[in-house]
């Protein structure tokens, strides 16, 4: 079997699965729809039907979310790829393992193709190495044969797109850019609420609460610490009780946020000392 580096989900991920971006899910409906509903308009006009998306913004803050709301609300397979597992160094032929990508989503088409970490393989062409620029050439001719083809939607994510090779930018390739920021008080107080859906929350417990506790925070550091405020008060509960009897409360999100604060310091110091030495 050919090596494969890609892997393929049926998402069950909603666009109220996400928190906040608002603008960012607004585009993201119009945009695999409306080349569809109007091919017309599209095929008069000459325009390309099938451009792709680039969603760029901060770590942890839904890319990868929007992507798979995407695919499964437009009934599409997901097939995705991580950008650095396509240059690893001692992996040969990447062109191949690109082409593989590609094919397998038009094998399971309708699909959404999703790239993470899309700098690590999207990089400006002559500034690294020769590898790097077959790579981004490979893309661009596999995109471009999308053209005429809605079967296949292109959504990559990155958190640095000016790093990107401007070829790859261009009207047809990735088109749309939409930006994926890191949530304000609101946002995050309807992440909060999603992670908390299922979650038995002392009345006190508020989303307003919640985020006049914390400064910024992404919308991955507020899944973890939910998960972890949960985590608190099913210890502190006698094995034998129901978890009818298990309730979340301020003490328990105080602790999970102190112990998050703890591993953000002892990561930022890390990274310091690794940059010192
Ligand atoms: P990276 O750049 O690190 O790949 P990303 O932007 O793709 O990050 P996701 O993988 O979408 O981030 O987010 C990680 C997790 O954080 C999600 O699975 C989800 O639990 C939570 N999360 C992040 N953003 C949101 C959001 N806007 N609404 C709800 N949950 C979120």
């Amino acid at each position: 079997a050919a090596q494969s580096i890609s892997n393929i989900d049926i998402s069950e991920v909603t666009f109220d699965d996400v928190g906040g971006l608002t603008e960012a899910k607004d585009r993201l409906h119009e945009l695999p729809e409306v080349p569809i509903d109007r091919a017309d308009a599209f095929e008069t006009f000459e325009l390309p039907t099938n451009s792709g998306i680039l969603l760029y913004g901060p770590p942890g803050n839904g890319k990868t979310l929007l992507a798979k709301a995407v695919a499964n609300e437009t009934g599409r397979t997901f097939v995705s790829v991580a950008g650095p597992e396509l240059t690893n160094p001692f992996g040969a032929g990447t062109e191949q393992l690109l082409r593989n990508v590609f094919e397998k989503a038009r094998r399971n088409a309708p699909a959404v193709v999703f790239f993470d970490e899309f700098d690590s393989i999207g990089t400006k062409r002559g500034m690294f190495d020769g590898a790097k620029d077959d790579i981004v050439n490979t893309l661009l001719t596999e995109l471009d044969g999308l053209h005429g083809n809605d079967d296949v939607v292109v959504i990559a994510a990155t958190n640095r797109y000016q790093s990107l090779d401007s070829a790859l930018l261009r009207a047809g390739r990735f088109e749309h850019l939409v930006e994926v920021a890191r949530p304000d008080t609101e946002s995050l107080q309807e992440v909060f609420s999603i992670h908390t859906q299922t979650l038995p929350l002392a009345a006190d417990v508020t989303p307003e609460w919640f985020t006049d506790q914390v400064d910024e925070l992404s919308g991955a550091d507020t899944a973890t610490i939910c998960t972890r405020a949960a985590i608190r008060a099913i210890r502190k509960t006698e094995c034998t009780s129901p978890p009818e009897d298990i309730t979340v409360t301020q003490h328990d999100f105080r602790e999970a946020l102190d112990a998050f604060a703890t591993s953000q310091a002892a990561r930022r110091k890390t990274s310091d000392d690794e940059m010192f030495w």
